[in-house]
């Protein structure tokens, strides 16, 4: 190898520009084309509707990531957990009746895997709508939050959102900033990272 590397510095302008027409983006995108296909087709089920509307968006941005080895429970402590970000498994939650992600007794939407193409469409449209609700701001405060695995915060927002728009909403406070003191709603360079895309 260093051998490999000392000859290579000899002539590096030419070996450069050999690596950079053949590598990179062909490689990339079609490593993405196929994951992401693989990704949207696997059902999410068991949650509630501000978990699934996360798990959605991570699949659709391509941040989900499958769990490879089932993961232990934090109900029952068996290996069991099978489907990312989940932290209790199925038979647990079912048991608990709770959100297998969240672990809060909500409303469990209906597996995307029994859902027609009419169905999964809704549910899209429903997402994009309330994404049409947020502000810029709040839509890339949703993003980074999710990007950072902080889903609580990704889901107080949209949480926010829905009330607001469904006026059923009296505690609302649209200060925006009590949760926010982490500093990762501040406009600064990290900003300049979304910009970028
Ligand atoms: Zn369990
Ligand atoms: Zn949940």
């Amino acid at each position: 190898m260093s051998g490999k590397g000392s000859s290579a510095k000899g002539k590096s302008g030419q070996s450069k520009q050999r690596q950079k027409y053949q590598n990179t983006f062909a490689f990339k995108s079609d490593k993405y084309s196929t994951k992401n296909a693989e990704i949207t087709a696997l059902p999410v089920q068991g949650l509630c509707k501000r978990c699934l509307d996360i798990i959605q968006w991570r699949k659709r941005m391509g941040q989900y990531k499958p769990l490879t080895v089932a993961k232990k429970c934090v109900g029952c402590s068996q290996k069991t957990v099978r489907e990312a970000y989940h932290v209790i498994c199925n038979p647990c939650a079912l048991q608990k009746n709770v959100c297998a992600k969240c672990q809060l007794p909500e409303e469990i939407m209906p597996s995307t895997a029994g859902k027609t193409a009419a169905e999964l469409l809704l549910d899209r449209q429903n997402e994009e709508r309330l994404l049409s609700l947020m502000t810029e701001r709040q839509r890339r405060s949703y993003a980074r939050k999710v990007e950072r695995g902080d889903d609580e915060g990704a889901a107080k927002i949209a949480d926010r959102i829905r009330s607001s728009s469904n006026g059923e909403d009296d505690d609302f406070d649209f200060g925006f900033s009590d949760d926010e003191s982490d500093g990762d709603d501040i406009e600064g360079d990290e900003d300049s990272e979304d910009e970028d895309e």
